[in-house]
């Protein structure tokens, strides 16, 4: 049995299968779905993301959140209210943008699931290394629609896959990585859940509402 696409309900495609890791990918919106049968439990995905370890002194992680960051700084300000969705254990972009007295809210379900938050409006939403992790993107997606004022931005980003060589893919070896997107997944989100603009470059995707 073939699953439905958890963004779009359309039909997919076995696209790769080894012992570990089965994705199909979808014949609409070309997102990448890992077999529900391989989806953690909260507790075994918690433990992995402990091993992530990005902290506010790591130049290196802040470089590489850099296109986040300096998206943030391009059109914002202090009189702005950010909301950093998937803050993970070590919440890193909003304490920089705090240092810098951006206000900015932080969320995770895991680590900081102060649901409060999302009943707020925001003009602008980060998410870095986290929409690869929605069980169920559409609902995601639709969530950061409705948190996001008129006009505001989504700026996430993840590594898009280019539509070629999956098998040696390094971006789908994390069990935690479960929908994956390529440009054509993005420009679905924009063209069906109310977004009036998308701009992609490189690894950063900013959806405007
Ligand atoms: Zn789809």
């Amino acid at each position: 049995m073939i699953l439905a696409c958890p963004l779009c309900s359309n039909k997919g495609l076995l696209l790769y299968h080894d012992d570990k890791h089965t994705f199909y990918q979808c014949s609409v919106c070309k997102g990448i779905y890992r077999d529900s049968s391989e989806l953690l439990n909260k507790h075994k995905e918690k433990d992995r993301y402990y091993l992530h370890q990005n902290h506010i002194n790591d130049l290196g992680y802040i470089n590489f959140a850099d296109p986040i960051l300096s998206e943030v700084k391009k059109h914002y300000n202090a009189t702005h209210q950010g909301l950093d969705f998937g803050a993970g254990h070590t919440p890193v972009i909003s304490e920089i943008l705090k240092r810098d007295n951006f206000n900015i809210e932080i969320y995770d379900p895991l680590f900081f699931n102060n649901k409060t938050v999302l009943n707020k409006k925001y003009d602008f939403i980060t998410s870095c290394e986290v929409i690869e992790h929605f069980y169920n993107p559409k609902k995601e997606f639709e969530l950061l629609y409705k948190i996001l004022k008129p006009n505001g931005k989504l700026i996430c980003m993840t590594d898009i896959f280019n539509g070629s060589n999956f098998d040696s893919w390094y971006y789908k070896t994390d069990p935690t990585h479960v929908f994956l997107y390529q440009k054509e997944t993005f420009q679905w989100i924009k063209d069906h859940l109310g977004f009036s603009g998308i701009i992609i470059e490189g690894r950063l995707i900013v959806l405007t509402r």
